[in-house]
């Protein structure tokens, strides 16, 4: 039910049919948000065995033009590679060993698959991203590292979504409103959280840029019914809701979004609040559920509420 399914315009978060295979790893973030511990959890309360671990898989793809792309997945050891991947792997109380894999499907995509607790990313997917890094690449004249960038920056926010996708079904978070526009916030707060660890805010920003430039490229420009019905927000709202998110945490740092287009005046008065509240909101909602040992994130979670923002 939650899947990115690509098409030529795009990716949407949907659940297609998809096989899985795997292996271990585990953690929890420590956001920024707001709220202290004596608030007490909504939800499960932590247990107090440690969090399983999460497991890492790269299922072998009957078809072979897709055999190239899942070699090198495998020989880079890529769920390995996302850093806030990583970061979070073992930070949660888990009910259930989540797992990551990487398989066949079918069709570009990447979705949460609840029955079997597993985050699948299909190879058609990589292979699609890197077509339409490409595109840009050739297009806009951009230098040749662009493709993998755009990649490798995609790649990360969507396994991000569907983790927190994974995150409300294991956890029984609660959520009110459109769950896929939650999923996109945490996906955005844990890059901006974790992802400066291995390397600049800068270099983090720019990923997150690109993928407002993926969520761009899912629009049509023509929606009907369908769209408007759809579980995700329109492409450019998906683009927004991310440019404010960024903008909100350092408004001096990001004014000249608003002079680029990249963000309207009006929507950017208030984005230093929606960032503040959002990242507080998830902090909020995953610290009842930090692994014991992850008692410094804890502590950190409680500093950054107990601010108030
Ligand atoms: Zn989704």
């Amino acid at each position: 039910m939650f899947a990115l399914a690509a098409t030529a315009a795009g990716f949407a978060c949907a659940a297609p049919p998809g096989p899985a295979g795997g292996r271990p790893g585990t953690s929890v973030p420590a956001g920024d948000a707001a709220l202290s511990r004596q608030a007490g959890p909504p939800g499960k309360p932590a247990s107090g065995a440690p969090g399983p671990a999460f497991e890492y898989a790269y299922i072998p793809p009957a078809s072979r033009d897709l055999k190239d792309i899942y070699r090198r997945v495998r020989e880079a050891d890529l769920w390995r590679q996302l850093p806030e991947v990583q970061e979070i792997d073992g930070m949660f109380a888990l009910p259930r060993r989540l797992r990551f894999v990487t398989a066949e499907c079918g069709e570009p995509g990447a979705f949460y698959r609840p029955e079997q607790a597993e985050v699948v990313l299909c190879y058609e997917t990589l292979r699609a991203l890197y077509a339409q890094g490409q595109a840009h690449q050739q297009a806009l004249g951009l230098g040749k590292d662009h493709p993998l960038r755009y990649l490798r920056a995609n790649v990360r926010f969507m396994v991000l979504h569907e983790t927190g996708h994974a995150l409300v079904d294991l956890l029984d978070l609660p959520v009110t409103g459109r769950q896929e526009d939650a999923v996109d916030q945490l996906a955005a707060i844990l890059m901006l959280r974790f992802g400066g660890l291995a390397e600049s805010p800068g270099e983090v920003i720019d990923d997150l840029r690109l993928v407002a430039n993926w969520m761009l490229t899912r629009s049509t420009g023509a929606y009907d019914l369908d769209a408007f019905a759809d579980e995700h927000a329109l492409g450019e709202q998906r683009f927004f809701n991310l440019q404010c998110l960024i903008y909100g945490t350092d408004p001096d740092d990001f004014a000249g979004m608003i002079e680029a287009g990249d963000l309207t005046a009006a929507r950017a008065a208030g984005c230093p609040r929606e960032s503040r509240q959002t990242s507080r909101a998830w902090v909020r909602l995953l610290l009842p559920h930090l692994a014991p040992e992850r008692e410094a994130y804890a502590d950190e979670a409680v500093r950054y509420l107990e601010r108030g923002g």
